[in-house]
C-alpha cells in the first residue's frame, strides 16, 4: 500500500513556467520530508518552472539506481521521489542540489518568479532567468517571505499576472520599475536590461542598510515609498 503523505494540498494558481503558485509566503515541500509511515521522501522544485532536459534524465536515472519506487507532483509544482532509504536520500538530495534543482525551501529563487524572456520567448525583452539568477545568488538575505519579486519579459506577465512587491519588466525602453504593480503597469524608472540585476541589488543594499531590526524587506520597502525605491533604481 502507498505510503500517506501529510502535505497539504493546494490547487494551481496556472501552468505558466515560472509562476510561483500563490507568491512568496507559499512554503513549497523542498527538502528531506518524513512522512506518517518509516519512509522519508525527497522533495525537489524546478527552478523558476524548468530546467534543462539532461538534468532532469540525469536525476532520475540516478535516483533509479537508489530505489526511488515513484515521482509525484506537489503543491507549488514540485516534485516528491518517494521510497527512498535515509542514505539514498542524502545522496540524491547533494545530487539534486549539484544539477542545479531548488533543494531547499529557502533557496531564494522561490521568491522569484519570471517567465522564459528572451530569448526562450519571441515577446521577451529582457533576459529574465539570467536577471534572476544573478538577483538570487546577490541579495539572498533581502529576499525574505514578505517579498514578491516579478520579472517579466514584456508587460502580458505571464508568470505573475497580480501585483507584486516589485516588477521588472521589459520594453522598448530596456528593464522597467513597477513598484507594487503588476507587469502591465507604466514602469516609473528604467535601465538597461543588461543591468537590471545591478538596480535591483542597489535597491536590496538599502533595504540592507535601513532596514529596522525585525523589519520586514517588504515593510522597509513600504516605508521607502515608490518614488524612492524608483530614483534608487535608476541612479548609476
Ligand atoms: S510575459 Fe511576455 S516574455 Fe514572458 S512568457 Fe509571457 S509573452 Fe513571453
Amino acid at each position: 500500500p502507498e505510503p500517506p503523505l501529510k502535505l497539504p494540498i493546494s490547487p494551481q494558481v496556472g501552468e505558466m513556467s515560472g509562476r510561483t503558485e500563490g507568491g512568496a509566503t507559499e512554503r513549497q515541500p523542498i527538502g528531506v520530508l518524513n512522512l506518517a509511515t518509516t519512509a522519508i521522501a525527497l522533495g525537489i522544485g524546478l527552478p523558476f518552472g524548468s530546467i534543462p532536459a539532461q538534468k532532469l534524465i540525469n536525476l532520475t536515472q540516478y535516483a533509479l539506481t537508489l530505489g526511488t519506487t515513484e515521482i509525484r507532483l506537489a503543491p507549488g509544482r514540485a516534485l516528491l521521489l518517494l521510497g527512498l532509504s535515509p542514505a539514498a536520500c542524502l545522496s540524491l538530495h547533494q545530487t539534486a542540489a549539484a544539477l542545479g534543482f531548488v533543494t531547499d525551501a529557502a533557496d531564494p529563487r522561490t521568491r522569484i518568479a519570471t517567465c522564459p524572456g528572451a530569448p526562450a520567448c519571441a515577446s521577451g525583452r529582457i533576459a529574465t532567468r539570467d536577471i534572476a539568477e544573478t538577483i538570487a545568488v546577490e541579495n539572498r538575505d533581502i529576499l525574505d517571505s514578505s517579498l514578491t519579486l516579478h520579472i517579466s519579459g514584456c508587460a502580458k506577465g505571464c508568470a505573475h499576472p497580480g501585483p507584486a512587491a516589485l516588477t521588472l519588466v521589459g520594453g522598448e525602453n530596456g528593464a522597467g520599475l513597477v513598484v507594487d504593480g503588476t507587469a502591465k503597469a507604466l514602469p516609473a524608472g528604467y535601465r538597461p536590461g543588461y543591468d537590471a540585476a545591478h538596480g535591483i541589488g542597489r535597491v536590496a543594499a538599502v533595504i540592507r542598510s535601513a532596514r529596522h531590526p525585525g523589519e520586514t524587506a517588504a515593510a522597509c520597502l513600504a516605508r521607502l515609498g515608490a518614488a524612492g525605491i524608483t530614483e534608487i533604481y535608476r541612479q548609476e
